[in-house]
């Protein structure tokens, strides 16, 4: 009976002993087959984009970090944010289709930074650490003209949480943009590209930037506002993505502070037009001065924007206007393509006035304090879009042309 208890132990004990190591090994190869699922959600247009991660293998990761976090915590030491303290945890390639799997091994004995370069999915590695977690971007840029340049911020979020880690970004078409491995796009030529963002931890995040033309370029600008024909400006224009900067007068402004929150908010700018309209060329220096000190603080108040350009009422000027201007840190933007929306009541004059004078490099003058000038440059604007015209801001012309806006300058557009 005796050697019968015996033989009975032993075989429990090897059982047991199987056992252990079997879950051992099943519990490892469950946490590497899931942290190399990628989930990838393409989005557009909202200030602050989310990716939607939540699935199973985010799940069963997040376990797996709030383990390590627990033993961490215990331990008292490695820093969940620092890529360095991964060493301490296996790395694992994700394995679909992998082309050069050669290559992706080299990088990942090698230095982080060396596969910043490297614009394959394929050498992406996964730190099991780290659960995906979300990429936001702020403020994604709708659109950008050739030339200009543009930094995204980037940042990932596990679980509300700002996670530091890498990132890797990708153009789909490097004749239109170009991203840098910081973040930093550059447009090069009109069209469209695709930008993908990834995390180390294999979030994914994707948008698309146009590239606009800067060959038919005009800037669009409005007086004497803000009215009640605005805000149906605002939403035209921005239906259209085109811009201006609104030289508004005081008097109305100091009272329409959501409304110049918009106007800033879809892109365009906002200028000093005097406080009471009085022409500033009858005005003594000092007031002139009084005048801009006072709109800029008042503009500055209600909306946190800081009014760099100044257009004198009537367009009437002299070089004390123009020394009032500088000392106040301010440019003088006049205008070259007179529409005279003032001198109709009729929309249809107003648009046919538009259509006829406009050039590439003008700067239109147009006064949204009149319902026929709204309504006529609604109707311009979406013909000027199917001749290929880019509207845009006193800023953004000036960008593009290569024009100062430095204190005291006068701006009145090009001949082309
Ligand atoms: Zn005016």
């Amino acid at each position: 009976m005796n050697k019968i208890k015996l033989l009975k132990l032993y075989f429990l004990l090897i059982i047991s002993l199987v056992c252990s190591l079997f879950m051992d090994n099943s519990g490892s190869s469950a946490s590497k087959s899931v942290s190399s699922d990628y989930v990838s959600v393409s989005s557009s247009n909202k200030d602050i984009l989310d990716l939607n991660t939540s699935n199973s293998a985010t799940f069963a990761n997040y376990i797996l970090y709030l383990n390590k976090q627990k033993k961490d915590n215990d331990s008292n030491n490695v820093d969940l944010s620092d890529p360095a303290s991964a060493s301490s945890v296996s790395e694992i390639d994700s394995d679909s289709d992998n082309k050069d799997s050669d290559k992706s091994k080299d990088d990942k004995s090698k230095d982080d930074k060396s596969s910043d370069n490297q614009d394959s999915s394929n050498e992406y590695t996964v730190d099991e650490k780290v659960p995906k977690g979300k990429i936001k971007v702020k403020k994604l840029p709708k659109y950008l003209f050739e030339k200009e340049k543009f930094k995204l911020k980037v940042k990932l979020k596990v679980d509300g949480k700002k996670v530091k880690t890498k990132f890797k970004f990708k153009s789909s078409k490097k004749k239109v943009i170009t991203v840098s491995k910081k973040g930093k796009l550059k447009a090069h030529k009109d069209g469209k590209a695709k930008i993908t963002i990834k995390s180390k931890t294999g979030a994914k995040f994707k948008f698309k930037v146009k590239v606009k033309d800067t060959g038919k370029l005009v800037a669009l600008t409005f007086d004497d506002g803000p009215g009640a024909e605005t805000p149906r400006l605002l939403e035209a224009m921005k239906k259209l993505d085109y811009h201006g900067t609104f030289f508004v007068v005081g008097k109305y402004a100091t009272n329409a502070k959501d409304l110049m929150k918009k106007m800033l908010k879809n892109g365009n700018e906002i200028g000093i037009h005097s406080w009471n309209h009085d022409s500033y060329a009858y005005m003594a220096q000092s007031s002139v001065e009084a005048d801009i000190k006072k709109m800029k603080e008042m503009i500055k108040d209600k909306t946190g924007y800081k009014p760099f350009l100044v257009r004198p009422p009537y367009g009437a000027k002299n070089d004390a206007t123009i020394a009032a201007i500088k000392n106040k840190n301010c440019a003088c933007v006049m205008w070259n393509t007179n529409i005279e929306d003032y001198l109709t009541t009729s929309a249809s004059v107003v648009e046919n006035n538009i259509m006829s004078r406009v050039h590439p490099g003008a700067i239109l003058v147009i006064h949204d304090s009149h319902k026929w000038s709204v309504d006529g440059v609604i109707a311009a604007m979406k013909r000027l879009k199917d001749k290929g015209y880019e509207l845009c801001s006193i800023s953004e012309f000036t960008k593009v042309k290569k024009l100062s806006t430095a204190p005291g300058q006068i701006i009145s557009g090009t001949a082309n």
